[in-house]
């Protein structure tokens, strides 16, 4: 028997929100770096005469992450009761939204090559909004419980199986985290929990449309375990129906050390979880204005961003990824050319030298104190011609070693531009001291052309313009 493979996700992000979702308490991100129990109140700690109320900003970053990824964004929508028992949500239930979702019906264009040339669509069921749960650490003998993360804000992603691959989810993946980076939803780092993938996989036999019982894998935090999860997955499940057995409904945790999967619970229901309307909670309103003023800060998306880059730009596959992923470099990039600087021009010094510094000094962008006032300044001094190309990449080294600005560094170095009259006089000289040179030029043998050049460029310090040599010495012939 041959199989496919049918997968969807359900992708947690967690909103970058200044507050909780119901409570003023801070929304911290660093949670390793924070005290456990610091950012706490009763009403993220659920007590019973503590009601939640909903904050702003984490609604309209919900509402900005609906519409990026084309959602219907409902003008109604409701909190839902999801009740369950959990060591690591001691009420008892989580705050979250199943019958009225603030997002449904989504769908998302994205690469799927490394060449940026073949894409995809994925439909999104919906993009719901959540609470977050405690942080449980086990220890030998206890488990500790941090009340920070509880009541942080989150979406949930369900898309629909429309994913065939592993490499398909990962594009999808990395395609998402550009999303909340560049729209400043999320940071979405992996790392630090901030995208967390449920997966679902199930199988039917090729040509048919009947699929066969899904399992769900959790406890995946690295785009090398979702890879192997769901090749250990659809291996697995095809080897079961291969021997004609049945494969069980369940929930299964991924361990990242023996590359296994195990048997975590088997699989329930939405009805197992006694969903009710949210009783401490009235309906969401988002009215039509409400949600246009959110989409003024949406962003182009990325997969329209790409193809401008590829098709407009004619950038390869290099510099692409250099301007997208990171999200600081990219805004830097979109600034510069949005200031009337030529894309290719502001690329190239992007790409390299900046792009190469970071990746040898494994920093990052946003924590250079390389400012983008002074980028613009030095792109301006290319601009307008003071600063030739040889010059620039001199000057562009010391700006990132130093932090200087440009118009110090050129005047520090003597870097200021020599004129045509000098130029001139330099080209006098040396004809005058070696004739025979002149009339090798004239004559059409170009050998000592490189001799003349070499020698202006002596005589100015480096700070002539080679093209301009080369348009004088055609004078004197
Ligand atoms: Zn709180």
């Amino acid at each position: 028997m041959i199989f496919e493979t049918v997968i969807w996700l359900e992708v947690h992000l967690k909103l970058n929100s200044p507050n909780k979702l119901f409570c003023r308490c801070k929304n911290e991100q660093e949670f390793d770096d924070l005290t456990a129990n610091t950012h706490t109140c009763p009403t993220c700690m659920w007590q019973p005469w503590a009601l939640p109320v909903l904050n702003k900003e984490p609604l309209d970053k919900a509402i900005l992450l609906g519409l990026a990824l084309w959602c219907e964004v409902q003008n109604i929508s409701q909190f839902d009761r999801k009740s369950y028992f959990y060591p690591d949500l001691p009420m008892g239930y989580q705050i979250t939204q199943l019958v009225k979702p603030t997002n449904i019906d989504g769908e998302v264009h994205f690469f799927v090559d490394k060449e940026f040339s073949e894409s995809r669509n994925v439909r999104i069921r919906d993009a719901h909004i959540e609470t977050d749960t405690w942080k449980s650490t086990h220890t030998d003998w206890s488990v500790l419980l941090d009340f920070n993360r509880a009541g942080t804000p989150l979406v949930e992603i369900v898309t629909h199986p429309d994913f065939t691959s592993w490499d398909e989810v990962i594009f999808f993946l990395k395609h998402l985290q550009r999303i909340a980076r560049f729209n400043d939803i999320g940071d979405a780092d992996m790392d630090k929990g901030q995208l967390r993938v449920d997966v679902n996989i199930s199988l039917r036999q090729q040509w048919t449309e009947i699929l066969w019982v899904r399992t769900e894998t959790k406890n995946m935090n690295s785009f090398s375990a979702i890879q192997k999860a769901i090749e250990y997955e659809v291996d697995r499940q095809s080897k079961i129906l291969q021997e004609w057995w049945t494969i069980d409904q369940e929930t299964r945790w991924w361990d990242d050390i023996s590359w296994t999967s195990f048997v975590m619970r088997s699989k329930e229901d939405a009805m197992d979880y006694r969903y009710f309307l949210e009783p401490d909670m009235p309906l969401v309103e988002a009215t039509n204005e409400h949600i246009s003023e959110v989409k003024q800060q949406l962003i182009e998306g990325p997969f329209v961003r790409i193809s401008r880059y590829k098709n407009e730009y004619n950038f390869n596959k290099e510099y692409i990824n250099a301007l997208i992923n990171d999200v600081h470099v990219n805004n830097s990039f979109e600034d510069a050319v949005s200031h009337g600087y030529s894309p290719s021009e502001v690329a190239k010094w992007i790409v390299w030298p900046i792009q190469r510094w970071l990746n040898e000094s494994l920093r990052w962008f946003e924590n250079t104190k390389f400012t983008q006032v002074q980028f613009l300044d030095f792109l301006w001094l290319i601009k307008d011609g003071s600063l030739a190309n040889a010059q620039a990449k001199i000057v562009m080294w010391e700006m990132i070693e130093t932090w200087k600005d440009a118009n110090l560094i050129i005047e520090e170095k003597w870097l200021t531009w020599v004129g045509e009259d000098e130029v001139h006089t330099w080209l006098e000289e040396i004809f005058n001291a070696k004739p025979d040179i002149l009339e090798d030029l004239k004559e059409w043998n170009m050998k000592p052309m490189w001799f003349v050049i070499g020698q202006v460029m002596q005589k100015s310090g480096w700070s002539a313009d080679p093209a301009m040599v080369n348009s004088l010495i055609q004078k004197f012939l």
